[in-house]
């Protein structure tokens, strides 16, 4: 295996769910649509707390392509990117018959989002492809969510608000895989513009799309290629001891405490475990603000100083990290060319975002190869258009 991730591109994508819908289905698509996967660079574990994030999308796809099939039954057929076949069939809700959670797990992201879709849904089949990396905190789930939705959106001719399609499709993953994320996913993977981040208020759900221009620089990403599965129940955790803090202080998240509120809530005996939860949110929402600054003002010096502050709170005070990615981040510390590097996404695993000079990128990767116990892989950020529907 090469120890790079190539996006396969839109092109070679769709050829390859066409052929196999063709296969599969005995006849030609109708309708089509892609969504990026998505790379944070800093703010995580901040957006179901309303701060700031700040997330691009990436060339890596979902895509979807199908057709009405004159029934009640919606068949869906997925190649996953591993290569393997999964498939399964649901029947289209209708004013009687809501459609339910239930096993197998994948299938909870396509049924959430179909029983969320604001238009009547009619039987369908459809096939889906990716190329984006499951489970390694660039938000697979999003990409799969958004893009049912817009191939649903091209199907049926219904059109829906940018805000409103990525507000469902939050609202599909916490009722059907039981998710309680926050807004940033299904907001990038739906907003996302070529060579640019978005910053996004997680509160007013306003979003600036900020230039990427690094100059000799790159945003390299090293996916420790392992994932941790604990008990599942580390990020509703999480997210409940955020709330619980904010409860505390009488606010309705922590987007509006301030450091000196940790006073507060040390005077209330609090669980030390929800401070060091609070202390994170607080510090990675202002981090995250002051590298969007830094980045606008092109003091990358800053921004990598940022990302590493960022991956201690994550590590320490969050406590979302895990030996991988800690020692993919020490590896990076000292390296000539890197200015810094941070854990991205939900975190137990996944990637590390690292921003390094261009022409010290062979010699990183090289020695991230020769200290890293595992099989790492890697790519370089380049921020890609969001959600769209297809042409056939
Ligand atoms: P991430 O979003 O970081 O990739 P998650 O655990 O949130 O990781 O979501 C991964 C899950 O989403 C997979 O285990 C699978 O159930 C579902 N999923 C993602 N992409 C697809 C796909 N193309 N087809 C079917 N299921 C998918
Ligand atoms: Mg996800």
């Amino acid at each position: 295996m090469s120890n790079e991730e190539i996006p396969r591109g839109e092109a070679a994508l769709l050829q390859k769910a066409r052929e196999k819908f063709l296969a599969t289905f005995g006849r030609q698509p109708t309708a089509a649509a892609g969504a990026p996967g998505r790379l944070n660079l800093i703010g995580d574990h901040i957006d179901y707390c309303e701060g700031f994030v700040l997330p691009a999308a990436l060339p890596f796809l979902t895509l979807v392509v199908g057709a009405s099939n004159n029934s009640t039954e919606c068949n869906v057929v997925s190649v996953l990117s591993s290569g393997e076949v999964v498939s399964a069939s649901f029947p289209a809700p209708t004013t009687s018959t809501a459609l339910k959670p239930g096993p197998p797990a994948w299938t909870n992201y396509v049924k959430g989002v179909v029983a969320n879709f604001p238009g009547e849904v009619p039987g369908f089949d459809a096939v889906i492809v990716t190329d984006v990396p499951m489970g390694s905190g660039l938000s697979s789930s999003a990409a799969v969510e958004v893009s049912v939705f817009s191939f649903l959106e091209a199907l049926t001719g219904t059109k829906v608000g940018l805000v409103e399609k990525a507000k469902l499709c939050q609202k599909a993953e916490h009722e059907f895989p039981g998710m309680p994320c926050g807004i940033m996913d299904q907001y990038i993977v739906t907003m996302g513009k070529k060579d640019h981040a978005l910053l996004i208020d997680c509160r007013s759900l306003e979003a600036e799309q900020i230039p990427l221009d690094l100059g000799d620089l790159a945003i390299l990403v090293t996916n420790s290629n392992v994932k941790h599965q604990l008990t599942g129940s580390e990020y509703p955790q999480r997210r409940a001891q955020c709330q619980e803090a904010a409860d505390r202080l009488g606010l309705p998240s922590l987007r509006g405490a301030r450091i000196e509120d940790l006073e507060k809530l040390k005077a209330q005996n609090c669980d030390d475990l929800v401070l060091k939860r609070a202390r994170h949110v607080i510090e990675e929402t202002r981090m995250t603000v002051e590298a969007t600054k830094a980045m606008k003002e092109k003091d990358f010096r800053r921004v990598g100083e940022l990302f590493y502050q960022s991956h201690e709170s994550l590590s320490h005070l969050m406590e979302v990290s895990c030996p991988e990615l800690d020692q993919i981040v020490d590896i990076m510390r000292g390296v000539p060319g890197v200015l810094g590097a941070r854990m991205t996404g939900g975190g137990f695993g996944g990637c590390v975002v690292t921003l390094v000079k261009k022409s010290d990128l062979d010699d990183v990767k090289q020695h991230v190869l020769s200290q890293y116990k595992g099989k790492p892989t890697f790519f370089v950020c380049q921020p890609s258009d969001g959600a769209r529907i297809l042409k056939l």
